[in-house]
């Protein structure tokens, strides 16, 4: 008997986040790891509730606990605030954004075998969200400057791209590559086109590739990169990213393997770790109890291994991994008609029997 306990903060969300918490609570419930779940709203509740998408609360629960698990979130298109994911990414330094893709038998995919792990930059690039209005004193500076290459009515964003701010992500790259027994690690980048930013991180991973002689290192432009995915993924293990590359290749990769649905994800930096799946609020499904819980359930299995809880995630896996193969109490995305509860039921039902 497991009598260990631990705290999380457990960060519901939006749409479909209430309903998919719900279920990752009892799963892991029935894996017999104890955790004290703090629970708290952003996003669209946050805002109705209290006035700001990002309580304070919240940062507060995570920096005390340094491990959460969150819901998707939704973020307005286009105007309204800034994205919750991106600002809690920003204010707990979470550099290094983990996206396995894995192939669980049962899921419909055109491959035979596809074992990706995304790893992509979190912190900087266009996602600092460093943005100039069209016609703001900045952006005319930035057109007077640009010689008649910027028309006067664009709106600009900065890509800011560090060597430190590289160097920490690629070295996560090779450490994860490392120890999780990985041979080679693709660097993507669109260097031939952004000489400096691009450049930049080329230049930084293929030093810290000189370190890591036991495993493999090869570069990618991120235009064939999406070519060669499609057609021959088996031939890639680890794929590092600078953020949007990452952030667009990450639901490109979870296509590969059967969709959003199994497609789990972390957060991690030196202090904290937040796990959370690829896909976002679904709010069109909203209450409905359509929608797969597996990706959420997979990103708690990495939230367990981060705890230690090794055997308890391995066994949360394979209980995930056989209600799939099944196929008999799997969501509409799987090619079933289960509700999400009652996958989750079958997937309880596995771990106790
Ligand atoms: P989405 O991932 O929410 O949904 C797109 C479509 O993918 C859905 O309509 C559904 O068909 C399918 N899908 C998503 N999750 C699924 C699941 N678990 N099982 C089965 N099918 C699933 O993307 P969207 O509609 O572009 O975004 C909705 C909102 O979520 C937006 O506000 C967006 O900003 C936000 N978002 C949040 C996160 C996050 O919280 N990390 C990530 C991506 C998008």
């Amino acid at each position: 008997m497991n009598m260990k306990r631990y705290a999380a903060t457990l960060i519901i969300g939006d749409g479909t986040g209430p309903e998919l918490v719900a279920i990752v609570k009892d799963v892991v419930a029935a894996t017999g790891v104890s955790i004290d779940w703090d629970e708290v709203d952003a996003g669209e509740t946050a805002l109705a509730k209290y006035g700001t998408p990002l309580p304070e609360a919240v940062l507060a629960s995570v920096r005390r606990n340094r491990v959460a698990l969150k819901g998707p979130i939704t973020t307005p298109i286009g105007t309204g605030f800034r994205s919750v994911n991106v600002a809690l990414r920003h204010e707990l330094d979470l550099y290094a954004c983990l996206r396995p893709c894995r192939m669980y038998e049962g899921v419909k995919t055109r491959f035979q075998k596809i074992d990706l792990v995304v790893v992509r930059e979190n912190t900087e690039d266009l996602y600092a969200g460093v943005e100039f209005e069209a016609g703001s004193e900045v952006a005319r500076y930035l057109v007077e400057r640009s010689k008649g290459k910027i028309r006067p009515s664009a709106a600009i964003s900065l890509k800011p791209i560090s060597p430190e701010g590289t160097a920490r992500i690629v070295t996560f790259a090779f450490e994860y590559a490392r120890k999780h027994g990985r041979r080679k690690v693709t660097a993507v980048t669109k260097a031939n086109i952004m000489k400096y930013t691009d450049g930049l991180f080329l230049a930084t991973a293929r030093e810290i590739a000189g370190r890591y002689g036991d495993i493999a290192y090869e570069e990618r432009l991120v235009d064939n990169m999406c070519m060669q995915l499609v057609q021959k993924p088996e031939l890639y293990d680890v794929l590092v990213l600078p953020n949007l590359y990452g952030d667009i290749i990450s639901d490109l990769c979870a296509g590969l393997v059967g969709g959003l649905g199994v497609a789990p994800g972390a957060n991690y930096g030196d202090d904290y770790a937040v796990f959370e799946a690829v896909h976002g609020s679904a709010p069109k499904y909203t209450g409905q109890h359509k929608v797969n819980p597996s990706a959420l359930l997979l990103s708690a299995v990495l939230m367990l291994e981060h705890l230690g809880e090794v055997e308890a995630a391995r066994r949360m896996e394979r209980a995930i991994a056989d209600v799939i193969r099944e196929g008999r109490a799997v969501t509409y995305d799987l090619g079933g008609s289960s509700r999400n509860d009652e996958m989750a039921a079958a997937i309880i039902a596995r771990l106790r029997g």
